[in-house]
């Protein structure tokens, strides 16, 4: 750290995202992107505006909204548009959280909750998960802060009912509940229908992982306009062209093709569950995952070690090093034939180490 960093920062422990290998080809099963490419229309529509990039894009993003409200069934005003969904879970940390209202989310979860609250210096609680990995929805009842859960879970994969969300809704009427859905198309149940019943409800969507656009940096909040606005207050005092050009084209026309991305949902899904059974057969346990990845762990083979001897093959999959999950990988699915040379290298992998 430099002598001139705020001292407010001195102590940031920053996110540290999964490896991007710039080096060897690898079968990348780390970042839970999608392994299907962008449709057509997305390419057309991203060629056509770097013709244009002169000028600024719209600090609206109308069209993208007015398609997004079409498709999610809500109003242009309960839809803010953000530089990936990391930007609006910011937003919502920056809009709504303060000495009085900490937030308040489970103990292992997407890792950039804390990072959040702590470069906002907002204050925050972890809620332990039970021992099945999963959530108890009642621990979240008056929480006494803003409370953000993914739903599905990560890294386990894990959902709660839209029951088990509302409950969490009405127990909490004076602090906002975020509920991040960046996996929700491969199984979850969403909570947008929930929007216009209860003012305190912000949902997160990224266009990473079911809509093939990590690179692009693409996600938004859907909540009450008032909520939404809030927000906006943020974003038009950090950065109002905060989605470039090419990434709202892509996103509009993305959307217009929403058949072709929920298709490859499907499949991804039905290679999952493929994979857990081919995995259990091996003597894998593995959580009841709802998203584009499995949670799995041997008996044998400790997590580090398969992590690594994978990756001498050319396989990448995600290793955490906390000690709760340190037995684990996170193992993003990809193609059938990715799987198979996955699963056809951890078969070696477990004979070699018998
Ligand atoms: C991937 C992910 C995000 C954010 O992704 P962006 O690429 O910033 O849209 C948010 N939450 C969870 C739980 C994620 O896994």
């Amino acid at each position: 750290m430099s002598r001139f960093m705020s001292g407010r920062f001195a102590s940031l422990e920053s996110y540290v995202p999964g490896e991007q290998p710039k080096t060897m080809q690898y079968v990348k099963l780390n970042t839970n992107e999608s392994p299907f490419a962008p449709s057509q229309g997305v390419l057309d529509a991203i060629a056509e505006q770097s013709g244009l990039l002169q000028l600024y894009s719209d600090p609206d993003a109308t069209n993208l909204v007015r398609q997004a409200a079409q498709v999610f069934g809500v109003k242009e005003s309960q839809i803010l548009m953000t530089n990936g969904s990391d930007e609006i879970l910011n937003f919502a940390f920056m809009a709504f959280g303060d000495g009085e209202h900490p937030f308040v989310f489970p103990s292992l979860s997407y890792g950039f909750y804390p990072v959040f609250a702590k470069v906002n210096s907002i204050p925050y609680r972890e809620i332990p998960l039970i021992e099945d990995f999963s959530i108890n929805p009642a621990d979240y009842h008056h929480a006494g802060g803003n409370i953000v859960i993914a739903n599905p879970n990560a890294p386990t994969g894990l959902t709660l009912s839209l029951k088990e969300i509302e409950g969490i809704l009405q127990t909490n009427p004076d602090h906002v509940v975020v509920i991040d859905e960046a996996y929700v198309d491969f199984g979850g149940e969403t909570a947008i229908p929930l929007v216009d019943k209860y003012e305190n409800l912000i949902v997160t969507r990224t266009f990473s992982k079911s809509y093939s656009m990590a690179g692009a940096r693409l996600g938004f909040g859907i909540a009450n306009e008032a909520l939404i606005a809030d927000m906006n207050t943020i974003k038009f005092s950090t950065n109002p062209y905060n989605v470039n050009r090419m990434t709202m084209a892509a996103g509009t026309a993305a959307l217009t093709e929403n058949d072709y991305y929920m298709n490859n949902c499907r499949t991804i899904v039905a290679v999952r569950e493929w994979t857990k059974q081919e995995l259990a057969q091996m003597g894998f346990t593995m959580t009841d995952s709802k998203a584009n990845f499995i949670f799995a762990r041997h008996p044998k083979v400790d997590g580090e070690t398969l992590y690594k001897k994978l990756k001498e093959r050319g396989i990448l999959v995600r290793h955490f090093s906390r000690e709760d999950i340190k037995d684990y990988n996170r193992i993003t699915v990809g193609t059938k034939q990715q799987m198979e040379a996955f699963l056809a290298q951890t078969k070696a992998i477990l004979q070699e180490e018998q």
